[in-house]
């Protein structure tokens, strides 16, 4: 299992993301940033906060 925190992105969130792969896992994390963080998709999509969410992502 696959889990990153909301938090150690940047966000004052208690929200893990989680997955079994890491695609998974940043579909996870797009879903949680529009709906709960009101995100636009073309904001999350940027190559630095894609690559961001993955340099936080724990295996569990
Ligand atoms: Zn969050």
């Amino acid at each position: 299992m696959l889990t990153v925190s909301c938090r150690d992105v940047g966000m004052d969130c208690d929200y893990v993301c989680k997955g079994e792969t890491e695609q998974e896992i940043m579909k996870n994390a797009e879903q949680h940033a529009v709906q709960d963080h009101h995100y636009k998709l073309e904001e999350i999509m940027t190559p630095e906060l894609q690559e961001k969410i993955k340099s936080h992502i724990k295996r569990s």
